[in-house]
């Protein structure tokens, strides 16, 4: 017997992460340290997506790509993204 699931058991807990607002997420930047809601970070539209940038570092935080057929978040410049439960 194996100590782990598989990443279906991850679906409930994730959907309460992922249905919200997350623009009140606050989120660390991975490259200064920065701590802040998501709402307070450079947004940079683009013709595919959108970029967030860190204001005290303008490094990426987040990037969504959208193709039409698919849509890929990137969060590699966060360290983390915490939620506040109401
Ligand atoms: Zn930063």
């Amino acid at each position: 017997m194996s100590d782990y699931l598989d990443g279906n058991a991850a679906a409930g807990p994730l959907s309460e992460f992922f249905a919200i607002d997350v623009t009140t997420a606050r989120g660390r930047c991975l490259h200064c340290g920065r701590t802040g809601a998501l709402a307070t970070a450079q947004l940079y539209p683009h013709s595919h997506g959108l970029l967030l940038r860190c204001p005290g570092c303008t490094e990426i935080l987040l990037r969504l790509v959208d193709t039409g057929d698919t849509v890929c978040l990137d969060l590699h410049g966060l360290s983390f993204v915490e939620l506040q439960r109401d």
